[in-house]
């Protein structure tokens, strides 16, 4: 009985690296699930922990899935601690209200949000005052939440170093909208490694992600950064109304405060979320995003 992590799932074969082995130059065993998996409705992912048994083929059967600390549905992936939330502050701009989205999203999933604004050296290059000054209020307000922050440049090779240490030995997904710089962003970090970027993909005239698959690469210090075409669907279906103010952290303390149990700070009598939106305590942009999310959620039809 041997044991691994799985690292990349392709029409139903999983390919595990044994522990000990290092990707380098270790191969990958080519495994199938045990026939078990299906009747149980459980399928293994891309980041679980498996137990294998190798077949005379040289490939194998992946025997048992270990408890999951955290499980992404789309996208499909097991035990990643850490959300690297990668946005660009010039082309496309920052957009805080996707950014708060994803915070809800990880939040919820249990994972560690970390953001990363990419292509610092385009709005050096902008020389927009009021564009820096945008940027910066917003690294600043998600500081203050207690957010990690980095700022990076991939095409100069700056503010690496810090996020590099920040990853090692870590379980991460890399996510963010098309386009950003996620894989430039994991070209700069991971050495050897060579993602195809969209200004080649534009180039050849075709689109990135037509053939891409979430696929874990080996960060330093035994940790793994998870490139996946993408976090598809931020809709919020599985999150209750009552549980949306637990994915805005700053809101937490307050609403222990509210009047009511269960207080959705609306317009609800004696809110104190409410109270602290209008006083500047709690960034109105976030408030703002607040509602517009609990709008959603309550105009989604119920499921029975
Ligand atoms: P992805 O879709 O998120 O993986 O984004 P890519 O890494 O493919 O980058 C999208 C575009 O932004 C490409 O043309 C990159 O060359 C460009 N880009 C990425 N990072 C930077 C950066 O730090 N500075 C500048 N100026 N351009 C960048
Ligand atoms: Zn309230």
């Amino acid at each position: 009985m041997a044991k691994g992590i799985i690292v990349k799932a392709l029409s139903g074969f999983y390919y595990v690296l044994e522990d000990g082995n290092e990707l380098a130059n270790g191969e990958l065993v080519q495994c199938r699930a045990r026939g078990i998996f299906k009747k149980k409705g459980l399928s293994p992912l891309v980041g679980d922990r498996v137990e294998f048994e190798r077949t005379e083929n040289g490939e194998g059967t992946v025997t048992e899935v270990s408890p999951r600390s955290s499980e992404l549905i789309r996208p499909p992936i097991a035990n990643m601690r850490i959300a690297l939330l990668a946005f660009s502050v010039v082309e496309p701009d920052l957009n805080q209200q996707l950014l708060d989205k994803f915070l809800v999203h990880i939040e919820h999933a249990g994972l560690t949000p970390v953001i990363c604004f990419t292509k610092l050296d385009l709005l050096e290059s902008a020389a927009d005052a009021q564009l820096s000054e945008a940027v910066s209020s917003a690294a600043s307000l998600y500081r203050s939440i207690g957010y990690e922050m980095f700022e990076t440049s991939s095409k100069f090779k700056q503010g690496l170093e810090p996020i590099a240490a920040r990853l090692a030995g870590e379980l991460t997904v890399i996510a963010g909208q098309s386009g950003v710089g996620k894989s430039s962003l994991l070209n700069a970090l991971i050495p050897g490694i060579d993602l195809e970027t969209n200004a080649i993909s534009m180039k050849l005239g075709r689109g990135k992600h037509t053939t891409r698959h979430v696929e874990l690469l080996p960060l330093g210090g035994g940790g793994w950064v998870a490139d996946t075409p993408g976090f598809s669907q931020l809709d919020f279906a599985e999150i209750e109304a009552e549980q949306l103010g637990g994915c805005f952290p700053e809101f937490v303390p307050l609403s222990e405060q509210c009047k009511f149990r269960g207080c959705l700070h609306l317009h609800e009598p004696s809110c104190e979320v409410r109270a602290a939106a209008e006083r500047g305590g709690v960034a109105a942009s976030r408030y703002e995003h607040y509602l517009q999310f609990l709008q959603i959620i309550r105009d989604r039809p119920r499921r029975y």
